[in-house]
């Protein structure tokens, strides 16, 4: 089976004050579709810097990434690849995720009405918005809130539940059960679970390996 994602050999570093620093050095990881890879390790071992690799949001000093064997950067970003939602991330801060303009059932759904998909109708998508916050725990909250009306951790279940809607081929989630409670947690466990079962491949950073090694099928350890 094709990989979803594969990195081979990436290394990420950054300039400091004190010359730079190699936030990533030389990883290599591969997520077939389906599956759930954990990334775990300390603070600064550089989990954040390896998911905006396999996002495709960071290039790679060196190595390689590829989606299901297509090479992620030729010269610079191949236009139009991969296509709109293959790979949705979920950042650690959920507000980076949402527009704060937009009412929430528009930010949950927006990735439904990426070029190339079929159409569906405000009152489609008003609908699909009801059953994904019900899903999330979230259903007694009004549609049209924005998410400045919203706790953190509400805001990033809707991140969680907006990356999962479209059934992309990838997700990548930092750290994202921090800030909620232990019954959310486990509700938002159960979406990511229900993705791969449904063939997303996923990718997530936790650093409560004893949560990561009930949720992934495999665990890659940074080093610090
Ligand atoms: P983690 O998520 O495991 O805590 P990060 O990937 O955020 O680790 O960071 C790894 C290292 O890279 C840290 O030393 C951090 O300070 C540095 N770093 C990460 N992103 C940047 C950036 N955009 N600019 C400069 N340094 C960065
Ligand atoms: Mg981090």
């Amino acid at each position: 089976m094709t990989a979803v994602v594969t990195a081979v050999d990436v290394t990420r570093g950054y300039p400091t004050r004190h010359g730079r620093i190699r936030a990533v050095d030389r990883v290599s990881v591969t997520v077939a579709p389906g599956e759930i890879l954990g990334i775990s390790g300390p603070s600064g071992s550089g989990k954040s810097t390896l998911l905006r690799l396999l996002a495709g949001i960071e290039r790679p000093d060196s190595g390689t990434v590829h989606y299901a064997g297509q090479p992620a950067w030729r010269r610079s970003r191949a236009a139009g690849y991969p296509r709109p939602g293959y790979v949705m991330p979920i950042f650690q801060d959920p507000h980076a995720s949402l527009d704060p303009r937009w009412p929430i059932w528009r930010s949950l759904t927006e990735p439904l009405t990426a070029p190339g998909r079929p159409r569906t109708d405000g009152a489609g998508l008003r609908a699909v918005a009801a059953e994904w916050l019900e899903r999330a725990r979230l259903g007694h909250l009004d549609p049209t809130a924005r998410p400045g009306q919203l706790s953190g951790g509400q805001c990033q279940r809707i991140a969680i539940v907006r990356a999962l809607v479209a059934g992309p081929a990838l997700v990548v989630a930092d750290e994202p059960t921090a800030r909620q409670d232990v019954i959310t947690a486990a509700a938002i466990t159960e979406l990511l679970a229900e993705a791969a079962g449904h063939g997303t491949a996923l990718v997530v950073v936790s650093h409560d390996t004893v949560w990561l090694d009930t949720l992934a099928h495999r665990t890659h350890r940074m080093d610090p």
